[in-house]
């Protein structure tokens, strides 16, 4: 490993790298690291790069005092020139303290997850699909969409915005080629401002992996052409708000896909229809993972009518082709549409993935297809499958009560996440908003 280590280094010093990003992902998801230069890659690598730990969301170490350390180990098959950084190649980090793997390392977490699956000779592939803003601040100091221009009522796929917005768009396309993502499409998605941009899924940690990628590169192209990336779940009230819909499914150790079956219900197989059936089942819980901010259940309700519909799930329910429920099958595929960009991807395919393997392991009836507009049921006042939680209180309150859940992502991961997230809650229901004021200061 170490001469396969000198070659790469030597490979790196050849294309004029002198520096690497090593990175991790805090709990809330974000990536966080540090520069190091070349020569110290080797212990950046055995030992890992150093972080004072009580300084890192979801550690657990600021209870070990002071002098805790959070160490990111560089995993060398990760490191990959930076298209945007000249000079800065990217890697990516295991946490470690104490010498050990640290138990809330997400990634870590999902690899476990992972490798349960593989004693069953089978692999999680997914596609993440980015759905995300670009904002700026207005002379009023508050955030609105960096393109304006755009007025139509419905700019989906709307070609001018694209054309517009082609100098972000292209250097996107180069810079993601560069990192070896195979690029799908770009498209201006259901809002004014807001843009999707799919590439090839992938075995579930590459995946995440990329996500990861893929949100730095965004924050550094968007930045180079004067807008900010946002995938803020609702950054806009009365406009749709922006999903990170992953696309899932299982193979055999022969390659075959476990989950389809053309023949069967919604294209599904028995194992496919189990492992929907323990989405929907844990649907509550993983809410909390998948939708983990405050601001993510703005995006999961029912659209208002200036917004038209938001393509957003509100209800737990599987349908073959069917974008109002969380669950829509494609080709024998699952497109579950809970996750929003604000979550800890490591923590949610892991989470998703145990849910799933729990119906299975429960032999889960077979959930009934959805072929209707749940959107239009509900306006009609028609019967609906039971309702995603409504906040992230709630969500919470759900997962506090999962003990499947609890344990693939683990207590020492669960209780600070959830304590945290309380946090979150708690402070947020201390704010006062305009609305409230508008609607309640003169009116009794
Ligand atoms: N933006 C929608 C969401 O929040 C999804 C739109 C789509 O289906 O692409 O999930
Ligand atoms: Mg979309
Ligand atoms: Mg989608």
């Amino acid at each position: 490993a170490a001469a396969d280590l000198n070659d790469q280094m030597r490979a790196l010093q050849a294309q004029g790298i002198h520096s690497v990003m090593t990175t991790f992902t805090d709990l809330h998801g974000v990536p966080k690291g540090k520069l190091v230069p070349l020569d110290g890659l080797p212990a950046a690598v055995t030992t890992g790069a150093g972080f004072a730990g009580p300084s890192i969301w979801g550690t657990g170490l600021p209870r070990m005092g002071a002098r805790s350390e959070y160490f990111g180990r560089v995993q060398p098959e990760s490191l990959r020139p930076l298209p945007w950084l000249p000079g800065v190649a990217h890697a990516v980090c295991d946490g470690f303290a104490g010498g050990e793997p640290l138990a809330t390392c997400s990634r870590q977490m999902l690899r476990r997850q992972l490798a349960r699956l593989r004693e069953r000779g089978w692999t999680f592939h997914v596609g993440i699909e980015p759905e995300f803003f670009l904002l700026r601040r207005g002379a009023d100091g508050r955030w609105q969409v960096a393109d304006g221009e755009d007025r139509l009522g419905k700019p989906s796929y709307d070609l001018k915005a694209l054309v517009r917005n082609h100098g972000f768009l292209d250097d996107m396309r180069g810079h993601l080629a560069a990192l070896g993502f195979a690029l799908q499409q770009m498209d201006h998605e259901d809002a004014t401002g807001q843009y999707e941009i799919n590439y090839r899924h992938d075995e579930a940690l590459a995946a995440a992996d990329r996500f990861q990628l893929f949100k730095l590169t965004a924050h550094s192209v968007a930045a180079q052409h004067g807008a900010v990336f946002s995938c803020m779940p609702k950054p806009l009230a009365h406009a749709p708000g922006s999903g990170l819909h992953c696309h899932i499914s299982l193979t055999d150790a022969q390659g075959h896909a476990v989950m389809a079956d053309p023949a069967g219900p919604m294209g599904l197989s028995t194992t496919g229809l189990r492992f929907a059936a323990g989405l929907l089942d844990h649907g509550d819980a993983l809410a909390a993972l998948c939708a983990p901010t405050v601001n993510s259940y703005k995006r999961l309700a029912v659209s208002d009518s200036a917004s038209g519909t938001t393509w957003s799930p509100v209800w737990k329910a599987v349908g073959e082709n069917n974008r109002t429920c969380v669950l829509r099958t494609v080709e024998g595929r699952l497109e579950w549409r809970l996750p929003d960009a604000s979550c800890n991807v490591y923590a949610a395919l892991a989470a998703t993935l145990a849910a799933g393997l729990d119906g299975i392991h429960r032999a889960l009836p077979a959930p009934e297809a959805c072929d209707d507009d749940l959107y239009q049921r509900h306006a009609d006042g028609g019967p609906l499958p039971p309702r995603l939680p409504r906040d992230l209180h709630a969500a919470c309150a759900a997962l506090r009560a999962d003990d499947t859940l609890r344990d693939a992502v683990g207590t020492a991961f669960c209780d600070q996440f959830l304590a945290l997230k309380q946090a979150e809650w708690d402070a947020y229901a201390q704010q006062v908003s305009d609305w409230e004021q508008q609607r309640y200061a003169d009116a009794f």
